[in-house]
C-alpha cells in the first residue's frame, strides 16, 4: 500500500511558500530582461500539472548579443584583470546571498522539477553555496609550475582565463550542477554564458540574478533560456565561446561534440549513467539496505549517479530484497511541499518513458515486485510507484538502459568476479558502489571496475575537490578542484634565459 500525500493545488503552494516569480521567464543578457524571439512553451508543475509560466527561446541573434557582449566583457579585461581578492569577496557575498535566498531557490526547483523541496532546501542549496566558497578558497592555492632546465632555463607556467566559458546544464538538479561549473568558470576571470534546461529555466535564472546582485559585472555573466535545438545549438556553434561544460544525455554530449569540433572548443562531458551497486555478503546488511535505497530513490531517482542495479550475492540475496521491497512499499509519495520522499517525476514524456519501462520489464522476463504504475490515489500529476524489480538478466533493459526514476533492477551473483563482470558490461561507467567489511574484497572491486568513481560503504558522497567523471559513454574529461579550472584555462610556458645565450649568428655572411 503506497503512501500517498496529494498534492495542494498550484495557487496555494505560491500562498504557503510565499514566493513570487515572473509568469513570462526571460533571458538575462547584459543584466536586463529580455524575452525569447523564438517559439515558446509552458513550464509546468509536475505535482499538478498546471502552468506555472511559459518561457522562449533565445534567438541565433539574441545568443549573439548575449555572446558578443561577454567576449567584449573579457578583451575590456573588466573581470579578468581584477585582483584574485576581489573576485573572492564577491564570491563570499554570492555563497551568503544563496544562504539568504536558500527558500526561494529551493521552491523554484521543487516546482520545476517535482523534487521534494526539504531535499532541495537542506542540501542543494547547501552545496550551491559552498560551491562559491569552495572555488574562491581553492583558487588561492592554485599554482603553476617550474622547471629549471640545467641552469640554462628556467621554464614556468601560467593558467590563464580561456575566454568566455559556456554552462549547458540538465533538469534535475538545476542549481548544484550549474552553479559549480559557473564558479569554476568566473574565479578564473571568464566570461559565462549560462544555458538551462528548457523544463527547468526559474531557479538558475534567480541564480544568476543572485551573482549579479553580488558584484558580478552584468556584461560578464548572461543566462540564455531555450530549447537545445535553437539556443542550445547556436551557442555551441558560436565561434567566441571558449570552452564548453555539458552536463546532459550522452545523445546530447555526442552532438555537442560535434558542433565543438568545427572551433576547436575545449568541453567537458558529464553525461548519463547505469550505476552497478553491488553488496556482499559479509557488509553490513543494514547500512547496505540504507544507503542502496538512497542511492536509487534519492532526489526521486532522477540522478546520474543513481545505483540503479543492485547486484546482490545469493547467500543474502532473499533476506536483502525481502527488505527493500518492504522499505519501497513503505515510501510516502507526493506533494514535493509535504514531508514526502518521492515527488512527482519531472515532466510529461519522461512520466511515460518511465513507465514504459515496466512493460519492458514484463516484456523482457524480469519480475515487477513493487511498484511500476501510477498510484491509485494520483488523479494528476506525473507521480510513478517506485518499483523494485528482479531482472532476468544483467542484459534486459531495465539494466542496460538509462531509466532516470524511482527503478532499482535487482540481479543475484555468486562470487565477486562475476559481480565485477556484471558491473562493467554496461555502457555506462560512471560511479559504482560496493559494501562489504573486507578489505581485499573493497580493493578488487576498487580497482577492476570501470567507473569514474567507487563508493566505497556509502553512497552519494562527493568531495569537489576529487576528480568527478565517468568511465566510456558516461562522459569526458573530469568535474573537481583542477579539473573544473583547467577547463576553463589556458597554460601557457613561458621559458627564461638563466644567463645570457651565444645565439649561432645566422646571416653574417
Ligand atoms: P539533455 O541532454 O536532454 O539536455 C541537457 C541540456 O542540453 C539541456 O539544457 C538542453 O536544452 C541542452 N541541449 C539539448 N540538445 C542540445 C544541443 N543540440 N545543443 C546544445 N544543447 C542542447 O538531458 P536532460 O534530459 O536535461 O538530463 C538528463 C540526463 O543528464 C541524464 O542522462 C543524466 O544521466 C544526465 N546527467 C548527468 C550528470 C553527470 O554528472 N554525469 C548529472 C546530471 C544529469
Amino acid at each position: 500500500m503506497v503512501h500517498f500525500i496529494a498534492p495542494k493545488p498550484l495557487a496555494q503552494v505560491l500562498e504557503n511558500q510565499s514566493v513570487k516569480y515572473e509568469k513570462q521567464t526571460p533571458s538575462l543578457i547584459n543584466g536586463e530582461r529580455v524575452i525569447g524571439t523564438g517559439s515558446s512553451w509552458d513550464v509546468i508543475y509536475p505535482a499538478t500539472e498546471e502552468v506555472l509560466g511559459s518561457c522562449s527561446s533565445a534567438s541565433v541573434e539574441q545568443v549573439d548579443h548575449a555572446v558578443s557582449s561577454a567576449k567584449a566583457a573579457f578583451d575590456q579585461g573588466i573581470w579578468r584583470t581584477t585582483t584574485l581578492a576581489h573576485r573572492q569577496g564577491i564570491f563570499y557575498k554570492i555563497s551568503e546571498l544563496f544562504q539568504k535566498y536558500a527558500h526561494e531557490l529551493a521552491v523554484l526547483q521543487a516546482l520545476e522539477t517535482g523534487i521534494p523541496y526539504k531535499q532541495f532546501k537542506g542540501m542543494h542549496a547547501v552545496r550551491a553555496s559552498e560551491n562559491f566558497r569552495f572555488f574562491s578558497d581553492v583558487a588561492t592555492s592554485l599554482s603553476g609550475k617550474t622547471f629549471q632546465q640545467t641552469g640554462r632555463y628556467l621554464s614556468l607556467t601560467l593558467q590563464q582565463p580561456i575566454g568566455v566559458g559556456l554552462v549547458i546544464s540538465p533538469w534535475n538538479a538545476p542549481l548544484i550542477l550549474a552553479g559549480m561549473k559557473i564558479a569554476a568558470c568566473l574565479i578564473s576571470g571568464n566570461s559565462c554564458i549560462v544555458k538551462p534546461s528548457e523544463y527547468t529555466p526559474l531557479s538558475q535564472l534567480r541564480m544568476v540574478e543572485i551573482i549579479i546582485e553580488a558584484g558580478v559585472p552584468a556584461q560578464v555573466i548572461h543566462l540564455l533560456n531555450g530549447t537545445g535545438a535553437v539556443t542550445g545549438a547556436a551557442l555551441t556553434l558560436h565561434t567566441d565561446i571558449d570552452a564548453i561544460n555539458f552536463v546532459g544525455g550522452t545523445e546530447t554530449g555526442k552532438r555537442i561534440m560535434k558542433s565543438a569540433a568545427d572551433g576547436l572548443k575545449k568541453i567537458s562531458l558529464e553525461l548519463g549513467g547505469k550505476s552497478a551497486n553491488i553488496i556482499i555478503d559479509d557488509c553490513d546488511i543494514d547500512a547496505a539496505i540504507d544507503g542502496s535505497l538512497l542511492g536509487i530513490f534519492a532526489g526521486n531517482g532522477e540522478q546520474c549517479l543513481a545505483g540503479s542495479r543492485i547486484l546482490i550475492q545469493s547467500s543474502i540475496y532473499d533476506e536483502v530484497v525481502e527488505k527493500m521491497v518492504e522499505r519501497t512499499k513503505n515510501l510516502r509519495i507526493g506533494d514535493p511541499f509535504e514531508d514526502v520522499e518521492i515527488g512527482p517525476l519531472a515532466f510529461k514524456t519522461h512520466h511515460n518513458r518511465v513507465l514504459d519501462f515496466t512493460t519492458k520489464a514484463v516484456n523482457d522476463g524480469d519480475e515487477i515486485l513493487c511498484g511500476g504504475g501510477v498510484p491509485d490515489a494520483a488523479d494528476s500529476g506525473y507521480f510513478f510507484e517506485p518499483v523494485m524489480a528482479c531482472a532476468k538478466s544483467n542484459s534486459t533493459r531495465i539494466c542496460q538502459e538509462e531509466i532516470f526514476g524511482p527503478f532499482a533492477a535487482l540481479v543475484k551473483f555468486e562470487t565477486l568476479e562475476e559481480a565485477i563482470e556484471m558491473a562493467n558490461d554496461s555502457d555506462f561507467g560512471l560511479v559504482s558502489y560496493v559494501w562489504t567489511q573486507d578489505i581485499d574484497n573493497m580493493m578488487k572491486f576498487a580497482q577492476q571496475v570501470r567507473a569514474g568513481t567507487v563508493w566505497v560503504n556509502t553512497a552519494m558522497s562527493r568531495d569537489l575537490r576529487a576528480p568527478f567523471g565517468g568511465y566510456k559513454l558516461s562522459g569526458l574529461g573530469r568535474d573537481g578542484l583542477e579539473e573544473s579550472i583547467h577547463l576553463f584555462t589556458e597554460e601557457k610556458t613561458v621559458m627564461i634565459p638563466a644567463q645570457k645565450l651565444a645565439f649561432p649568428k645566422l646571416g653574417l655572411g
